[in-house]
């Protein structure tokens, strides 16, 4: 038996099954490469689905950790912790924010979120302006709250009662949501892009018209950028596409390209609705993460790799343009910077399964959307690559025609 056989065999013993796993045991990562336990090498397209922005193991962001690893793992919030003042100045300057709470992932950030927006509501409103309207398909976590925050039963069915107060609207549609707000509304929560929903970029002005809307009627926006955001589409955050603001952003994923870390960054007029005592985490923003957020974000902030996902953005997508060209069962090829999908008449599922045997990591999202989130890193030779594995794969599909 390899030692990935006898690895896959014990991880069925006693690891919760809580996910559908391929046979593939990590050991290693460098750069765009991922590398098992029995040594053998995988390109690496999926990233850690969108967190490892700067590669695997980026020298920078490990010389931090192992840094701050030797002075100061952990510390109570009860105390001030330099690295989480640092960080938080870091975002706040070059986001619309004033004020970060950190946590440890997507799902807490949009529990940060939602608990703020319904205390700001409360404390200014009255009880009844309780509802948020979120985009249908949208993913914004798996805990109860952030369940409730889609309409995908796939994640919600058999969860319930869900906690009420969400009203879902089409993801693009902005007559949908003024049809939807009522007295009662007091925030909508969007994904900039739709991550797990397909790669679902909104119309031109989208954004916009909901910014307004949200002026017009008083209710806060909430931008859920845990996936787009960190460089992913090109720009530091996925708003800076669009010319508006929100006022609440979540990070996680990316934020510390690697070790988790989540944040909810807010204006001030807002984050007054949380103050001591409302909310908190054990872990969130402690010595050591937020050492690795700062180390990565200042390799954000020196452009290069934002830049390099603008280009290299643009030339996967002409390969896999290319490719839908050549194959009549791909339908459309979508995306903005290095955040990109391809839309099949097929399930992908095998795809992703037979790459991952030809060494390739990629992955599938709303069932026939292929999605490409490499390392913002990735070399034009390392997409090519990719595409020899992924064309020559197509190549060998059946589709019955
Ligand atoms: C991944 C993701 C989340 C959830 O993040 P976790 O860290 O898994 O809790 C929330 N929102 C979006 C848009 C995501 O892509």
């Amino acid at each position: 038996m390899s030692n990935s056989q006898s690895w896959i065999k014990r991880g069925l013993t006693h690891v919760a099954k809580t996910y559908g796993r391929y046979p593939l045991v990590a050991a290693s990562g460098e750069g765009c490469w991922l590398t098992d336990i029995d040594g053998k090498k995988y390109l690496d397209f999926l990233a850690g689905v969108a967190v490892n922005n700067l590669g695997h193991c980026h020298p920078e962001v490990v010389a931090a950790l192992q840094d701050q690893a030797g002075k100061l793992l952990h510390c109570s919030n009860f105390f001030h912790i330099p690295q989480q003042i640092e960080l938080a100045e870091i975002l706040c300057e070059h986001s619309f924010g004033d004020r970060v709470f950190f946590c440890n992932s997507g799902a807490e950030a949009n529990e940060a979120a939602l608990k703020l927006v319904r205390k700001y509501s409360l404390d200014n409103h009255g009880d009844d302006r309780i509802e948020i309207i979120t985009g249908k398909n949208s993913f914004h976590g798996r805990t109860i709250a952030t369940i409730s925050a889609t309409d995908q039963e796939k994640i919600s069915t058999g969860f319930g009662p869900l906690l009420p107060g969400f009203k879902y609207v089409p993801f693009g549609d902005i007559e949908a949501i003024k049809a939807t707000i009522s007295s009662k509304t007091c925030a909508i929560m969007l994904e900039p892009i739709q991550g797990e929903g397909g790669i679902n970029i909104p119309p031109e002005g989208y954004l916009q018209a909901v910014r307004e809307l949200c002026d017009q009627n008083g209710l806060l926006l909430i931008f859920d950028e845990v996936q787009v955001g960190l460089g992913r589409t090109g720009k530091l955050f996925a708003y800076q596409h669009d010319g508006v603001e929100p006022d609440v952003m979540t990070l996680a994923k990316a934020l510390a390209a690697g070790p988790p870390i989540g944040a909810m960054v807010v204006r001030e007029k807002y984050a007054t609705a949380l103050g001591p005592g409302t909310h908190g985490s054990t872990f969130g923003g402690n010595p050591l993460l937020a050492a690795a957020g700062v180390a990565a974000m200042k390799i954000y902030l020196k452009g290069s790799v934002l830049k390099n996902s603008v280009t290299m953005g643009d030339y996967l997508k002409a390969k896999l343009e290319q490719l839908q060209t050549k194959y009549t069962f791909i339908t459309q090829v979508r995306g903005r910077g290095l955040m990109v999908g391809m839309e099949l008449t097929i399930e992908g599922g095998e795809i992703v399964k037979t790459a991952l045997e030809r060494g390739l990591l990629i992955n599938c999202t709303a069932g026939k959307i292929l999605r490409f989130v490499p390392p913002l890193i990735v070399t034009q030779q390392e997409i090519d690559q990719m595409i020899e594995i992924l064309d020559k794969i197509f190549s060998e599909i059946r589709t019955g025609e």
